[in-house]
């Protein structure tokens, strides 16, 4: 599975907030309901998207669940959906006895982790089959326009607010089946409208953990995911995709950049020199990484290979490479750190700074979006 728990993680995504901002404007129009847009705000009487119906979702009790060992609480509202997969068979099995099965498979590898029910909130197999994964998934639905969600265990630190969802399959260079996708569009796209969510809402979760998940094949439709999203809810604009701009580093690079590249390759297990100079040495590390993380190996770092993670996930009391790279970037910005590897209370000042500076959580949590502000 891959809904490992993983280093404490808190929110690293831009602060302004996108259904503040839509609601403020529609608000001054004088728009009460927002059905256009597909997008309404939860627990509005007058709520006027109906347009997604509840797609067919097996509860607990139908694919055999056990009862969970502890109390399954409710928390809210979710602020995003996040996709992983299962990183299990890409079986060929489509039935429904092979979905409940891996339902029950699921549970109890969550059990064995020591968690009180399946981690995620709902299930999607490869034939297309819908299943609650935590108990009261479906209960949190409501009438369909709700704010509240059983809290999972699916994300380190974004557990409270996002739901999951798990897609049966590995997917760092295969895709769902087609009958799998058209079930993961429903969904999402019904948890937005239930949750008030919009299609930018979606991540995968990698964005918020140092995780292959959900493979690098359908990380990259995530924007196709978000898309078809958006078509389902009516949305005629859909919002742009959160993006990342990354720098390219080729051989004959050179910079502060190029020294936190050979820090991250150091950290992910290769032995290079930093020395801010992109020989043949550095590409053949990158090239090392690139094939263990199944992507082209060229040699280039761009965005795929940043983000498969090249930039690993870096926070306070960490002691590694990759916080040499966090520590050299900042030098670079004007922060004046010493870069020691050791992620203290220097180095978080340093970073909540920077964030603030660059309109992002001020969390001292270096994840994907602060990552690529240091290297911007
Ligand atoms: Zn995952």
């Amino acid at each position: 599975m891959s809904v490992s728990p993983g280093p404490a993680v808190a929110n690293d995504v831009p602060r302004v907030n996108r259904r503040s901002l839509l609601v403020g404007a529609l608000g001054a129009l004088g728009v009460g309901a927002v059905g256009a847009l597909g997008v309404a705000k939860a627990g509005a009487a007058n709520a006027a998207v109906t347009g997604v119906a509840r797609p067919t979702i097996a509860s607990c009790g139908t694919w055999g669940a056990q009862p969970a060992t502890g109390t399954v609480s409710m928390t809210g509202p979710p602020q995003k959906i996040l996709v992983h997969h299962t990183a299990s068979a890409n079986t060929t099995d489509y039935s429904q006895a092979a979905a409940y099965a891996l339902a029950r498979n699921i549970q109890q590898w969550h059990f064995a982790r020591g968690w009180i029910d399946s981690g995620q909130q709902f299930t999607v197999s490869r034939g297309g089959y819908t299943m609650e994964g935590r108990h009261r998934s479906i209960e949190g639905l409501g009438s369909g326009s709700s704010t509240v969600f059983p809290l999972g265990a699916h994300c380190t630190g974004q557990n409270s607010t996002s739901i999951g969802i798990e897609n049966e399959g590995t997917y760092t260079t295969a895709l769902p089946t087609s009958a799998q996708w058209t079930a993961l569009v429903d969904l999402c796209a019904y948890l937005c409208q239930a949750y008030a969510l919009g299609p930018e809402d979606i991540y995968g979760h990698r964005d918020f953990l140092d995780t292959e998940c959900p493979g690098n094949a359908l990380y990259a439709r995530l924007p196709q995911l978000r898309s078809d999203v958006a078509a389902r809810l009516g949305t005629s604009n859909p919002p742009p995709a959160p993006t990342r701009s990354w720098p390219t580093l080729q051989q004959g690079s050179s910079g502060f950049r190029v020294s936190t590249a050979q820090y991250l390759l150091r950290h992910s297990g290769r032995s290079l020199t930093v020395d801010g100079s992109f020989g043949p040495g550095t590409k053949t590390a990158v090239v090392s990484f690139q094939q263990a993380k199944g992507l082209g190996a060229d040699g280039v770092i761009g965005r795929a290979t940043w983000e498969a993670p090249l930039a690993a996930t870096c926070s306070q009391g960490q002691a590694s490479d990759a916080v040499r790279g966090v520590q050299t970037c900042l030098n670079s910005k004007g922060y004046a750190v010493t870069v020691d590897g050791v992620f203290g209370s220097g180095t978080a000042s340093a970073v909540k700074s920077f964030q603030t500076a660059h309109s992002l959580d001020a969390d001292a949590v270096v994840g994907p979006n602060t990552w690529a502000k240091l290297l911007a």
